[in-house]
């Protein structure tokens, strides 16, 4: 049987453990970083926690004999994607890459790039409404401005003491329906999106922001190492297929 490893914590290295799952040939295990405390169940076997950098998790790879990698780790999670490069090279395991595509962009797009969450935070206009969907520590940034009302949407609340901005939490993954994020942003009168260029699911607060004709402020992606990519779980799965069994 064929040994698979899938570094994950995103939606699509779940869907691709759960198609992986159903094929007799293989054995997967999703590694997760171990930072969120009720993750989704995950198909497969699942390891938690960091490997202690790209020695350790080469060291993991050779030691359980592995015999590919799939990085379907977030695209802003840049040291665990150079991690996995550089142990790939040094086990000798093929590795390749699964990054989903950027947000669209289209004319008439508003768009503001900028390289960093604080740049982010530098650009707002004074008074600015803002909606907000980032990670715990992005959020935190925000809370430099008290003149900004925020509404910030996490997966899993804040723990008591910890720093937010002004303004209100609400729980919960994106919306499928862009109608749903239009109906948000105009119930809290928002002004002005802050988003990582993330892509896949979120984009459908960029398709209301794009429909309110608002600005978006985009956090361009980190530079990824230089490996093997595919944007789509099926061009994963055929690349599996020719490196292990053709
Ligand atoms: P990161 O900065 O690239 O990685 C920091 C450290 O976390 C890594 O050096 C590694 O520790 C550990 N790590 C990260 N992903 C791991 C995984 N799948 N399995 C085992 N260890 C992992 O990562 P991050 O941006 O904090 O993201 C952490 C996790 O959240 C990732 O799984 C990512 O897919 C997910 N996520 C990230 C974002 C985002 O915006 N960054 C958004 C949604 C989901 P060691 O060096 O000790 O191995």
């Amino acid at each position: 049987m064929a040994k698979v490893m899938i570094l994950g914590g995103t939606a699509e290295a779940g869907e691709l453990a759960a198609r992986l799952a159903g094929d007799d040939r293989l054995a997967t295990v999703t590694s997760m970083a171990g930072l969120t405390r009720m993750p989704a169940p995950v198909a497969g076997q699942v390891r938690r926690g960091g490997f202690g950098g790209a020695d350790g998790l080469a060291a993991n790879l050779m030691n359980e004999e592995y015999d590919v990698l799939i990085d379907a780790t977030h695209p802003f999670a840049a040291t665990i994607a150079a991690n996995a490069a550089e142990a790939a090279e040094t086990a000798g395991v093929p590795l390749i890459k699964l990054v989903r595509p950027p947000f669209e962009r289209l004319p008439g797009d508003w768009f503001i790039d900028v390289p960093d969450m604080q740049t982010a935070v530098e650009n707002l206009p004074e008074n600015a409404r803002v909606f907000l969907a980032a990670g715990r520590r992005e959020i935190r940034l925000f809370a430099e401005r008290s003149d900004l009302w925020c509404l910030v949407r996490m997966i899993e609340a804040p723990t008591p003491g910890e720093t937010m901005p002004r303004g209100e939490v609400i729980l919960g993954h994106p919306a499928r329906e862009p109608e749903a994020e239009v109906a948000l942003l105009r119930e809290h009168d928002i002004g002005w999106v802050v988003s990582k260029d993330s892509g896949g699911r979120a984009s459908a607060k960029i398709e209301a922001a794009r429909r309110l004709g608002l600005p978006v402020i985009l956090i361009s992606r980190p530079d990824l190492p230089d490996v093997a990519t595919a944007a789509h779980i099926d061009d994963v799965i055929e690349w599996l297929e020719d490196e292990l069994f053709s």
